[in-house]
């Protein structure tokens, strides 16, 4: 698996220079692309127009990082029609492109002295890059980042030994970006403070677009209007980006010190009765906002070791009996059976049962009450490392009162 260092670069006339000759580049290939489909009918291969191309004009790129501008072309070209399928009147990749990102491969790429070394073709000079107190990445790429030019370095990590350990099921909702744990341990992250910045990034969004939409067209003010909306909704991302980092990482750090190495989750793309409106629907109704928490939380996992993860169906999850396996329909933050008297967390209930039904069995008369479980909140104004360790400094842990 691969990891991405990032640093900002700001802006310099240089990076311009090589940004602008990788869209220039990543435009020969598009236009002498669709020139041969235009006057031969033929749809080139990647590697035809690459030897192609490679004859052609010099390019003040690394040879291998030209390849890679090409490349660029052939992925949106991939992309395109992969979306094909789903929605024909998706046009294809024919947009020029003035700047486009710098692609650096495995062989290329030197570490000298303390410098990060990015060569270029013989006789221009190489992007080089001070205080590189990382090892050397297998990748990096030069982009923008919508302000200023951002270094993505990639590395790839040997996932650690994967262990045998607990199993953990995890359920994705809204109120609760996840509730995750095993029989014993719950691990709760909280996800109002994301629901409310996603609602406020959608009204924000539509108050915006109302007011460009009454500018005219070409005019000042709209392009204005347009730059700030862009921003502002940039900005907002990010926050909702670093809430979600820093839940899931406190969470994952929870559990795996509870001794769990794989997750099984809920899987909501299959059955959910009364809210079948077709895939598309259900897909977005159900997994827009949850399908980056699952993607943080199994790579997170992965990156510790833990086995490769789990779906499971869970209809009724919410509501059967984790002791006696009685349907209930429970109201409010507090489940209780009305058969056998069991009394949870709401929210936990749920979980468990995932949990069971990933073991096959309905209920387990072995659980007597539920440990309550644990509360992760995001706070702001607090910083969180990268690695696992100090993560408790960005969220505060709470026990939840037991019942
Ligand atoms: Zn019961």
């Amino acid at each position: 698996m691969y990891l991405v260092r990032k640093r900002k670069l700001g802006r310099s006339e240089t990076l311009d220079l090589f940004a602008l000759e990788s869209g220039r580049v990543y435009t020969m290939a598009k236009v002498w692309f669709w020139r041969i489909v235009r006057r031969k009918g033929i749809w080139l291969s990647e590697g035809t127009l690459q030897r192609l191309l490679a004859n052609g004009q010099p390019t003040l790129l690394h040879s291998q990082s030209a390849q890679k501008s090409i490349q660029c072309f052939f992925e949106a070209l991939r992309t395109w029609r992969r979306a094909r399928t789903r929605n024909p009147d998706l046009r294809p990749p024919r947009k020029r492109k003035k700047f486009s990102k710098i692609i650096w491969k495995d062989q290329a790429i030197k570490v000298r002295e303390g410098r990060l070394v990015l060569p270029n073709t013989r006789g221009t000079a190489p992007v080089i890059i001070d205080d590189w107190l990382s090892a050397k990445p297998v990748q990096v790429e030069l982009g923008w980042d919508g302000k200023q030019y951002e270094l993505r370095a990639s590395y790839k990590t040997e996932p650690r030994e994967t262990s045998q350990g607990f199993v953990a099921s995890v359920d994705l909702g809204e109120v609760h970006s996840a509730v995750m744990g095993t029989d014993d341990v719950h691990v709760i992250l909280n996800g109002r403070l994301l629901r409310s910045k996603r609602r406020y990034r959608e009204r924000l969004k539509a108050k915006l677009s109302a007011k460009i939409d009454r500018k005219q067209k070409g005019g000042k003010r709209r392009e204005k209007l347009i730059t700030s909306k862009r921003r502002q909704l940039k900005k907002l991302d990010n926050q909702i980006r670093d809430i979600e980092h820093k839940l899931t990482t406190a969470g994952i750090k929870a559990l795996h010190e509870a001794g769990v190495r794989k997750l099984v989750f809920g899987d909501l793309r299959d059955v959910r009765v009364g809210y079948d409106k077709g895939r598309g629907q259900n897909q977005r109704m159900h997994q827009a906002p949850l399908g980056r928490i699952r993607s943080y939380l199994v790579y997170k996992g992965l990156r510790l070791g833990w086995q490769e993860s789990d779906f499971q169906d869970e209809a009724y999850s919410g509501k059967d009996c984790p002791r006696c396996g009685q349907h209930n329909n429970p109201k409010g933050r507090n489940y209780s059976c009305a058969s056998c008297g069991f009394k949870a967390h709401r929210d936990v209930v749920g979980q468990v049962n995932i949990l069971h039904k990933y073991r096959g069995v309905r209920s387990s008369h072995v659980i007597g009450a539920m440990a309550s479980p644990i509360g992760i909140r995001w706070t702001p104004h607090l910083r969180c490392s990268s690695k696992l360790v100090g993560a408790d400094h960005a969220v505060s842990l709470s026990r939840i009162p037991r019942l």
